[in-house]
């Protein structure tokens, strides 16, 4: 969406303070329209993107724990246990439905108008939105211009995606049928997430990757490696070091054409039903007017802004996917408020070494801040503190002890400067870790923080136990 700022300017209010003002400014007093071409809010991450696939993964794990005997392992006994694939779709579909709707009812309570088509800069203070036909739809004249256009899939070169037989992570949210063999280009996030909810359903999934390791960039390698190990253990094949060269139809199969990434000469070819594509996605800024603005994009067709996301012109910011950064929707989100809050005079500060990951595998893996690979390029002494699911007593009530929580702390002033976690709720979990570090919290803070009994947390408190005292209590 393109979102604009109209004229109106903000006003002070007795009896608040400069932040509640601000928030006033930017919730209150300034008129908002946003440009939105899609046929519903909510933009990628709710329409295509993390809702729809947490709605699979969620819906194919409880699926797999019924199927693959997990659910009678616990004494639960199901029989006949069957896939209602149309079930699971229209459950996913219910759920995207109510939350790009609350988003329009969100929109109408804080009379923020939509208007429908693609937005073009048209000048400094002016956006034009145009009809699927390229005809205007809309002029707004505004005092600023946010651009939050998002990303879209990394093509593949030679491959081309129908939707259907070789999909992007869209089509793959909506197959009609479990294929027999998925194939899935990347064994980044989408590739693990996407594939392990085939993989659950039924598919025979290989996940080929042209990196040594899994979990695309920022993955700790230690987290990485072990994730690879249970994932293989549930099924999920990986061909690392591989690289895809082409891949064509012929009749209902797919042929993937693969070489050996550092030895060329070795190639093969492997067939499947359905093909996914997720080798990364680009900035989306085709056809926004930049150019004609003078805002030049840099060499990954990023659009460069300032610490206040401030593009060239003074009065075009941009947040999100379409500027540096991970694209992650919790970061754009942070932009967003803080960039419309520096608009109305506040202060603009986001630490993007705080910006946690999480690929909702199952076990989950979570992190923030730097890996030990990091660590070790930047010379900076450090420690560690880990500790094992199998050594937490909720994780093992909960028969959930793959994984473990691996701590990073600086060696001579205790500073928490990495959290790694993989574990059924490291999601979750990962969030108290941000919290700490955004405090600049050291590892002996954590360890001292008193945690609910039992719970999975503790294990996340014997970890920071363990980097500050040098071992854990319980293990
Ligand atoms: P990614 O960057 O995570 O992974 C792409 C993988 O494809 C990389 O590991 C890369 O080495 C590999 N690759 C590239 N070319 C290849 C080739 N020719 N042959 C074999 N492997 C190749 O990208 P993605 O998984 O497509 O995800 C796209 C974006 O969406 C990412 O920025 C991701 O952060 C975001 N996303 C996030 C979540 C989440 O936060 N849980 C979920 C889904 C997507």
């Amino acid at each position: 969406a393109t979102s604009v700022r109209p004229t109106r300017v903000t006003r002070a209010v007795p009896g608040l303070t400069v932040a509640q003002q601000r928030r006033y400014a930017s919730n209150l007093e300034a008129d908002i329209v946003v440009i939105e071409k899609g046929e519903t809010l909510g933009g990628t991450c709710l329409n295509v993107g993390c809702i729809p696939s947490k709605s699979l993964l969620n819906n194919s794990h409880y699926y797999h724990m019924a199927h693959s005997g997990d659910l009678q392992n616990r004494g639960v006994i199901v029989e006949n246990v069957k896939l209602n694939l149309d079930k699971l779709m229209e459950q996913k579909r219910n759920v995207v439905k109510a939350l790009t709707g609350g988003i329009a009812g969100l929109f109408k309570k804080n009379k923020v108008e939509w208007v429908k088509g693609h937005g073009k800069i048209t000048g400094p203070n002016q956006v034009t939105a145009l009809g699927p036909d390229g005809s205007v739809v809309n002029t707004i004249n505004t005092k600023n211009i946010v651009i939050a256009t998002g990303s879209e899939v990394t093509p593949f070169p030679g491959i081309e995606i129908d939707e259907k037989q070789v999909v992007s992570s869209t089509g793959a949210l909506s197959l009609t049928a479990v294929p027999k063999r998925f194939i899935v280009i990347g064994a980044g996030v989408i590739g693990l997430e996407l594939g392990s909810v085939w993989q659950r359903l039924g598919s025979e999934v290989t996940a080929i990757e042209f990196l040594p390791a899994i979990g695309g960039a920022g993955i700790d390698g230690e987290v990485s490696q072990s994730l690879q190990k249970i994932l293989n253990k549930q099924g999920l094949n990986f061909k690392l070091g591989t690289k895809v060269t082409a891949a064509k139809k012929t009749g209902n199969e797919i042929l993937v054409s693969v070489e050996d990434a550092k030895d060329p000469s070795k190639k093969e070819d492997l067939a499947c039903d359905v093909l996914l594509v997720c080798v990364g996605r680009r900035p989306f800024t085709t056809n926004l007017g930049l150019e004609d603005i003078g805002i030049e994009r840099d060499e990954k067709g990023r659009i460069p802004v300032n610490s206040r996301f401030q593009t060239v012109v003074p009065s075009i910011f941009a947040i999100g996917d379409c500027i540096h950064g991970p694209m992650l929707a919790h970061k754009a989100e942070d932009e967003g408020v803080i960039t419309v809050e520096g608009i109305a005079g506040g202060a603009v500060h986001i630490d993007y070494n705080c910006v946690p990951s999480v690929i909702y595998t199952h076990p989950e893996v979570g992190w923030v801040g730097k890996t030990e690979e990091d660590l070790k390029k930047e010379g900076i002494d450090y420690k560690i503190g880990k500790f094992p699911h199998l050594a937490n007593s909720r994780a093992k009530t909960n028969l959930e002890t793959d994984g473990f929580v691996k701590v990073l702390a600086d060696k001579n002033t205790d500073k928490v400067l990495g959290v790694h976690i993989i574990g059924s709720v490291a999601g979750e979990l990962i969030n108290e870790a941000v919290l700490a570090m955004e405090y600049g919290a050291s590892a002996e803070d954590v360890a001292r923080t008193c945690h609910a009994h039992p719970t999975c947390a503790e294990a996340l408190k014997e970890a920071h136990l363990a980097a500050y005292f040098g071992k854990p209590i319980n293990f």
